[in-house]
């Protein structure tokens, strides 16, 4: 089911791959309708990711779809194994379909009747194989989303099936991810979900090689004998994941159990003594980090923190590496609108940091939470649309242009001091428009900017349809703004920055997406590195 972690299990069978200096890439397959996850509801789904390529997908010769807005398990995916993803590698149901079908339209099955086998089970097939031929890695990850058993997800199961019947038996390995709950009542680990969906499974032609058990704790012996005996695995072939304090500590847990050695042998490849050293230091900085450091996010939150998975990862990331652990609390900006007193609670905090987002709810609280930043010299870092509120706030106190405002939030603003981008505002149709993937931004020295990143260009991604308007940041250099970096043609700012002794940097990009366990986001990093320097002062 989803949730019980198969993007971080995915991730770390491919750490297992790495520490034996295999090469490894991973696709994800997501049985939604939707072409790519760009336009769905992140309270609902998760993050979307962004990757640093565009990907424009030609279901037929003629049509083209601009990619770059992924599934949030390529987030864990990219931090576990260290390298940038590409959007090909997330197939959808969507993606799928439109492809046969828009084949069918243009006469490639002439004659045939297009059916679920073999046209749509072909079209995923290839799919992957696609992958396999342009990436050529050792071992290739595929994981299926959704649930054995739902209807959506059967297609490709079914496709695994057929896979797994024409490639040599060495050549896949079927690693089946369950959970094992404890009922408290009677305080032992229920092995029957899992026999259960192995049966569906079984009943699909599918035996799994492996199982992997979510659970609360490590299984007994008994608990794995029995999932053994019941499920057609041998003992070793059953693998506990067990809730961790720190996620990057799961491939280590599967070593210690045999996973590692025991997928080689399956899939055939010579057996070589794993590198873990590496891998067990940035781990053990993470569980052991000794300071702590606190950080608001306000915003409209309802929403599962999924929805920022890459930002509370870097967040964590840059504690981490500055011997720190990281506690995030997700504020209701809406509050603040109601009831001003209530920002009081801000000061309990050692940073702020305004996240990106959509919309209007919520934003009037923000964008008073970078005026209580301003004020009270706490360290602020804004992204993408906490980078245009946080200009938005510098407008009103600083160049008293009161009622400014971004025209998302409010189109008829005296002052549109943040609006579309030009060649955004020719664009309705929503998937895939937005200016999306890695873009180079181009550093002004002697910045806050360039104090972190110490390069005049570095890439990173983004996804926005709005920007800062220049005209209004010019006015504001007067008054104390720095425009830190721009984009190569000089027309977008990037960054922005205050000039006094405040800590405040806004970012039009996603720096988060960069962010990895063992080398942190340069500004994220130096973020945190502030707001560790305020808590001690206080
Ligand atoms: N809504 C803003 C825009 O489209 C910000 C987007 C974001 O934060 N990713 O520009």
């Amino acid at each position: 089911m989803s949730g019980i972690g198969k993007g971080v299990t995915t991730a770390s069978i491919g750490k297992l791959f790495q520490f034996r200096d295999y090469t490894v890439d991973a696709i994800k397959i997501d049985p939604y309708l939707n072409v790519d996850p760009g336009t769905l509801n992140p309270i609902e789904h998760g993050e979307v990711f962004v990757t640093e390529e565009v990907w424009e997908f030609e279901p037929v010769k003629g049509m083209k779809f601009r990619i770059s807005e992924i599934d949030q398990d390529f987030g864990t995916y990219e931090r576990f194994l260290g390298k940038n993803i590409h959007p090909r590698n997330n197939i959808t149901s969507g993606q799928v379909y439109l492809s046969v079908i828009l084949k069918e339209r243009a006469g490639e099955f002439l004659g045939k009747t297009v059916q679920i086998i073999p046209h749509i089970t072909d079209e995923i097939k290839r799919r992957i194989r696609q992958v396999a031929e342009e990436e050529q890695p050792d071992i290739l990850m595929v994981e299926v989303g959704g649930t054995v058993g739902d209807i959506e997800a059967m297609p490709y199961l079914e496709a695994i099936r057929q896979f797994r019947l024409e490639e040599p038996r060495w050549a896949t390995a079927l690693v089946h991810v369950t959970v094992v709950p404890r009922l408290k009542t009677v305080g032992e680990h229920k092995t029957k979900p899992t026999q259960h969906s192995v049966k569906l499974l079984q009943g699909m032609g599918l035996q799994p090689d492996v199982i992997v058990c979510r659970s609360d704790t490590f299984l007994s012996d008994n608990i794995k004998r029995k999932i053994s005996l019941f499920c057609n695995v041998p003992p070793e072939a059953v693998i506990s994941n067990p809730d961790l304090e720190c996620v990057y500590e799961l491939p280590l847990i599967f070593e210690r159990q045999g996973l590692g050695d025991y997928l080689c042998k399956l899939l055939n490849l010579e057996p070589r003594k794993p590198y873990t050293e590496k891998w067990k230091k940035v781990v053990s900085r993470f569980k052991n980090a000794r300071r702590k450091v606190r950080i608001a996010l306000p915003g409209k939150y309802t929403a599962i923190h999924d929805s920022y998975i890459s930002i509370n990862e870097a967040l964590s990331h840059a504690a981490a590496y500055l011997d720190a652990k990281v506690e995030i609390s997700w504020l209701d900006s809406e509050k603040f609108e109601k009831d001003k007193k209530s920002m009081e609670t801000l000061s309990e905090y050692d940073g702020i940091l305004l996240t990106p987002g959509f919309g209007s709810r919520g934003v009037e609280g923000m964008i008073l939470s970078a005026i209580y930043a301003m004020k009270n010299d706490v360290p602020f870092l804004g992204i993408c649309f906490g980078a245009q509120l946080f200009f938005v706030a510098f407008c009103r106190e600083y160049l008293g242009l009161e009622g400014a405002n971004s025209t998302e939030v409010d189109p008829n603003t005296k002052f549109p001091v943040v609006d579309l981008l030009p060649e955004q505002k020719r664009i309705t149709a929503k998937g895939g428009t937005m200016r999306l993937g890695g873009h180079e931004v181009i550093i002004e020295e002697g910045t806050r900017l360039y104090d972190a990143y110490k390069r005049r260009v570095v890439i990173e991604r983004f996804r926005h349809r709005y920007h800062i308007i220049r005209e209004f940041a010019k006015r504001g250099e007067e008054y104390g703004l720095v425009i830190s970096a721009y984009d190569k043609t000089g027309r977008i700012i990037n960054a922005i920055e205050l000039e006094d002794a405040k800590w405040m940097v806004g970012v039009q990009f996603h720096p988060e997406f960069k962010s990895r366990p063992d080398a942190p986001s340069p500004i994220y990093l130096a973020f945190v590195k502030e707001c560790l320097e305020y808590r001690s002062k206080r």
